[in-house]
């Protein structure tokens, strides 16, 4: 279920070419004006045809002309041809190269269940963690039993000890990596990223903002209500306590949520660098004991915190100084019961499922494999990453990736050196925060030991308690070491086996995963114009978020500082002011549209990237011959590969939650919006006025 995590900043601050592997960029488009299907599951009946991965002339459908709808074009027959999984909420390229990953990591999986190895290696924890999971049966007869002692403390609470609610707020964060209450966490210090700090936010929520707050998102908290209420008569309490309890927890999780950020806020530096005392950081908060909390989590009081979010610190407060005691209780224990239910048997599991499933408006649930299999990706993410790329990612791959990052910051370099809206100081500024750019291709140079972390074969609550903890024990003694920068270690988002590539502001560095260099974004047979125009435009992309509306706050050591001129800013607006109105006339469904605002670092750094691409292409390829190839010229094929590696489909309720909290447009409007700025796809598919592709070269706007 989709969160609003309170910690993790850095997670925040990092942006990426697409959301997360599970939690997705993107939806179903729309083409200037024309809804394209947003075609629901097959139900039962014929199964589809398995669709292509990759680059492939028959996704093409010849029958529409790509100067009238682009996208439908380039992917019209992979659209016709793929249905959406039952159990998924959306498929795209994305998704399929995860569900084929999936199945490699699932083989590595059952390879080291059979087989011995010695403890603590990734093999052995590997293959019990997968042993335990599997042993539903045993997972059923315990029930609910591994959350007795917290359920206990909880009845114990006491009301009014702001000592007690931060010693329990502090134990809940350890041992499930987060608190309804209050979270700390430590992250580098966006003014000086040689330091960390620590950071004071308001606990986790489990639905998203826009559901707590809109008239016409009932359907969800009706469906959360009724989750709720199986979960508390589980527990024992009686129908109309169960449905009383469920209304107390929505009740008080939608006044906190009243006060959170909007997810533009929540990136934006001037909005959340607070920097104040412990003391001042209580004053906002004095129901809950601060330094209870730290104690409870290991740590020792620190001078200075940051609160990213002053008024939601104040909202937890409110409701713990004006809500009974027997409320802050019951949120305690939903908090409890739903953030591990997913690790208990049934029929606890099956009721965190089946609202899973309900409000995703999913006709099936995944397989628990598939299920056991990420959550293992994203719990033991550096053994699991280790044997992954053992198996499956020749040193030959990132050679040849390496040799491609290096053309595609060479073409940056000349174009920022010859770009004609940059004054001189921020373009040496900017070539200069280029040249530090640390790009990796796939896996850290040094994994991080888990070696210490038990995991047995009969304990799957305990193993995922006790590999949160580490990793929370591990992140929180941070605090006053020198700064280590981790690579490939924020999982979903970028570990090697997350299908994704990164750029991190605050460390000014590119993370490509192994797991993406793949297809469809890198095939090391295909042609240059079609691994240039995909994985090639991911890493430009990447490379431009360095110097977009975000980025450009932080300099060439990822501290937050101003180093463009007025001048060079109001020039990047006037520029990037035309791909906002561009983005917003997009419509994805009836009633929801593109919010070109939110999704404007993301369109900038797609512009960015294919324009990049295209160009370091032509210099890769100068004075070689350039034959057609599947009766497409170069740039034709670079753009049909482009469109369709954001080939996707994906259900309306999936399409309404990607366009309130999304920093990425809708994946279909990827396909195809940048490219009408290029003067390059305009020649290559002969588009005239009067084409609904058209855009006049005087309305074309080049950023980079
Ligand atoms: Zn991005």
């Amino acid at each position: 279920m989709a969160a609003q995590s309170a910690g993790g900043t850095q997670m925040r601050s990092a942006r990426n070419i697409l959301q997360a592997p599970r939690i997705r960029a993107c939806a179903v488009a729309l083409a200037c004006g024309v809804a394209l299907t947003t075609a629901a599951a097959t139900p039962g009946g014929a199964a589809p045809k398995e669709p292509l991965l990759g680059y492939s002339p028959a996704n093409i459908d010849k029958r529409v002309s790509p100067r009238q709808d682009f996208y439908r074009y380039a992917v019209g027959n992979w659209l016709d041809r793929t249905a959406i999984p039952e159990s998924e909420p959306d498929i795209g390229a994305f998704n399929q190269l995860e569900i084929n990953l999936d199945k490699q990591l699932l083989k590595l999986i059952k390879d080291a269940a059979a087989a011995s190895a010695p403890a603590g290696s990734p093999r052995q924890q590997i293959g019990d963690y997968w042993r335990a999971a599997m042993d539903v049966k045993r997972l059923d007869e315990i029930g609910i039993k591994p959350l007795q002692g917290d359920l206990d403390r909880i009845a114990a609470l006491a009301p009014g000890h702001p000592g007690a609610l931060g010693d329990l707020s502090g134990q809940l964060q350890i041992g499930f990596g987060f608190s309804p209450l209050v979270m700390v966490g430590v992250d580098t210090d966006a003014k000086n990223s040689s330091a960390y700090l620590l950071t004071i936010s308001a606990g986790q929520q489990w639905l998203e903002l826009d559901d707590y707050a809109k008239p016409d998102r009932q359907r969800v908290r009706d469906l959360y209500l009724a989750y709720i209420g199986a979960m508390m008569r589980g527990t024992g309490l009686s129908a109309q306590d169960a449905e009383a309890a469920a209304r107390t927890v929505l009740s008080i999780e939608t006044e906190i949520s009243a006060a959170q950020l909007t997810p533009l806020q929540s990136v934006d530096p001037d909005v959340t660098y607070n920097i104040m005392t412990l003391g001042e950081a209580q004053a906002l908060i004095p129901q809950l004991d601060l330094a209870a909390q730290l104690r409870a989590l290991g740590m020792a009081a620190p001078a200075t915190v940051q609160v990213p979010n002053i008024a939601a610190l104040k909202a937890v407060n409110e409701v713990l100084a004006t809500r009974p005691a027997g409320e802050i209780r019951t949120l305690l224990r939903w908090h409890v019961l739903t953030g591990r239910a997913s690790f208990l048997g049934q029929p606890w599991r099956g009721f965190d499922e089946s609202f899973k499933r309900q409000r995703m408006e999913l006709q099936a649930d995944k397989p628990r494999e598939r299920e056991v299999t990420f959550e293992i990706a994203v719990l033991l993410f550096s053994p699991l990453s280790k044997l992954y790329v053992e198996a499956y990612f020749p040193e030959s791959t990132r050679r040849d990736m390496t040799q491609m990052v290096g053309h595609i910051k060479d073409e940056f370099a000349w174009r920022l050196r010859n770009n004609p809206w940059l004054d001189e100081p921020t373009r040496a500024a900017a070539l200069d925060k280029l040249a530090k750019v640390d790009i990796q291709v796939g896996y850290p140079r040094e994994w991080i030991d888990f070696s210490s972390v038990v995991i047995r074969p009969d304990d799957y609550y305990g193993n995922a308690v006790r590999v949160g903890e580490f990793r929370q024990r591990r992140r929180l003694a941070r605090l006053g070491e020198p700064v280590v920068v981790e690579r490939f270690a924020s999982p979903p988002f970028t570990t090697p086996t997350s299908v994704n590539a990164a750029y991190s502001p605050q460390t000014n560095s590119i993370d490509i995963t192994a797991a993406i260099v793949q297809p469809p974004f890198y095939v090391s047979s295909a042609d240059a114009a079609v691994n240039y125009c995909t994985i090639g435009a991911v890493i430009g992309h990447e490379l431009t978020h360095g110097f977009d509306s975000n980025g450009s706050r932080y300099g060439p050591a990822g501290n937050l500082r101003d180093w463009w001129t007025s001048q060079a800013k109001a020039e990047f607006k006037k520029r990037t002011d035309v791909l906002v109105k561009q983005y917003d006339a997009y419509t994805l469904l009836p009633g929801v549209k593109q919010n070109g605002e939110l999704t404007l670092a993301e369109n900038t750094a797609d512009l960015g990237g294919i324009t990049l691409a295209h160009a370091a292409l032509h210099r890769a390829l100068a004075g070689k011959p350039q034959p057609r190839i599947d009766g497409l010229t170069t740039d034709q094929r670079c753009f049909v590969a482009w469109a369709q590696m954001w080939a996707y489909k994906g259900r309306p309720e999936r399409l309404r939650t990607l366009a309130a909290t999304d920093f990425h447009a809708n994946s279909a409007v990827r396909g195809f919006a940048p490219l009408l700025q290029l003067d390059a796809f305009h020649e290559a598919f002969g588009t005239k006025p009067g084409d609904p592709m058209w855009r006049a070269p005087k309305d074309r706007v080049v950023i980079w």
